[in-house]
């Protein structure tokens, strides 16, 4: 049995002060709540704000994006082995947002995994097709080549070191979530792909959903037998809502 995760994806939002109100309500409404993961994925400079107030909590944090070199120049860049000395579990990889305006590649997308678990971050690895490509029915095909590139850089068994996010890129952000059918059935398609290569590894990796997430939709879709939580990106921000979301959870 998988536990369901769900994991925040502030982007580039909060403040010392919105961030500490919100880290009180999350530790506070997820208290009596204790059969999910919950974990905060905070801009850079707020992780040791993190740190600070859910270190000795169940709720774990993380970055949204890191560098796939150990140093050097590389100027207004964050090294995995940095944000692992703030107390890390995870860090977001491969997000459509930094595909599409960072220029993360497959293949650099697939260093990033191998490089963020040596050095014990756990890689929350996102796939999705564009509107275009959904439309044009080609969603599997997109995802399996997402995925590939990973498995060709750290074999199967290395996706067991992480966690899966399947975030439908026209579902970002947009308030049009994916229908828990939709997700439901590409999950279903993923972890099949990775079953041919290892079974165990696919019985057991959390593949998540994320696109508009909200506190209306999320029982619906973690009631879902391959869904094993959520990406909450825009409903993370309202603290009430990302709270009712972990208990949906
Ligand atoms: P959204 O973002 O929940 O605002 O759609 C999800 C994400 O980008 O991870």
């Amino acid at each position: 049995m998988r536990r369901k995760l769900v994991v925040a994806n502030r982007k580039m939002n909060g403040s010392l002060s919105s961030n500490k109100a919100f880290l009180e309500g999350l530790l506070a409404g997820t208290h009596d709540y204790p059969n999910a993961d919950y974990s905060v994925c905070m801009p850079h400079p707020y992780l040791f704000q993190a740190e600070a107030m859910l270190k000795g909590s169940p709720i774990t944090w993380g970055g949204q994006n890191m560098s796939r070199y150990e140093s050097g120049a590389y100027t207004g860049s964050v090294s995995p082995g940095m944000i692992k000395e703030f107390g890390c579990e995870y860090v977001i990889i491969g997000h459509s947002e930094r595909r599409q305006r960072g220029h993360d590649t497959d293949h650099s997308i697939g260093e990033r995994f191998e490089v963020a678990t040596k050095v014990g971050l756990k890689p929350i690895f996102c796939m999705g097709e564009t509107l275009e490509e959904y439309e044009e029915g080609i969603t599997d095909v997109v995802t399996i080549r997402q995925l590939n590139a990973v498995i060709a850089e750290i074999g199967v068994k290395g996706l067991a070191n992480g966690v899966l996010a399947y975030e439908p890129v026209w579902a970002i952000g947009t308030g049009k979530a994916a229908s828990p059918e939709h997700a439901q059935n590409i999950l279903s398609f993923l972890r099949g792909h990775i079953e041919l290569l290892d079974a165990d590894i696919a019985e057991s990796i959390r593949i998540l959903y994320g696109g508009s997430v909200k506190a209306d939709n999320a029982a619906k879709l973690f009631s879902m037998p391959d869904i094993d939580g959520g990406l909450v990106g825009g409903a993370s921000l309202n603290t009430d809502e990302f709270v009712a979301i972990c208990q949906a959870a």
